[in-house]
């Protein structure tokens, strides 16, 4: 890794540190040429594959964009936005794949849109499943509708992993 203050070709790791429950690792470099010291973050690369084919890395920035255009006048904030966006990189970095299909990120934000707002979940989803015609619609909200009524216990679950559930996944 190149010096940032001198350009100098190569650096010394002085410290390695797991942050973020071991995605992240943090290490603290030094310059053998001018003696300063700084951090680097080694992350493993989630790459997504469109349905063009083309492969670009996962990006959190854009399901934040994408959902936001969503709630557009909807009384959802952006830290919940940030929340979701979180989750939502959770569940697809939880899965284990280097790489993934576009449209199972898109599956993982419909499951937290929808407890976060109704209606910008419709608005996401009509978009996301090509809703085409009224029915879908219509089906969509009878799904909504079905799971308003279940315990509120039940989908709380569902949405936030136990800890063994966590400790139970592959590692590397
Ligand atoms: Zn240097």
């Amino acid at each position: 890794m190149r010096c940032p203050y001198c350009r100098h070709a190569d650096s010394r790791v002085v410290d390695s540190r797991e942050a973020e429950d071991g995605q992240i690792i943090r290490r603290r470099r030094s310059c053998p040429e001018c003696g300063r010291r700084f951090t680097t973050v080694e992350e493993a690369v989630l790459a997504v594959v469109k349905r063009s084919g083309v492969t670009e890395p996962f990006s959190r920035s854009k399901i934040i964009a994408g959902v936001r255009k969503a709630c557009q006048g909807r009384p959802v904030d952006e830290d919940a936005i940030a929340v979701l966006a979180q989750k939502v990189e959770e569940t697809v970095r939880a899965r284990g794949a280097a790489e993934l299909p576009s449209h199972e990120v898109g599956l993982a934000i419909l499951a937290p849109l929808r407890e976060l707002d109704e209606v910008a979940y419709l608005r996401f989803a009509s978009v996301y499943r090509s809703f085409d015609s009224l029915q879908d619609f219509e089906r969509e909200i009878a799904a909504l509708r079905a799971a308003a009524n279940r315990p509120a216990s039940a989908t709380q679950h569902q949405a936030a992993p136990s800890q063994g559930e966590r400790a139970a996944e592959p590692v590397g």
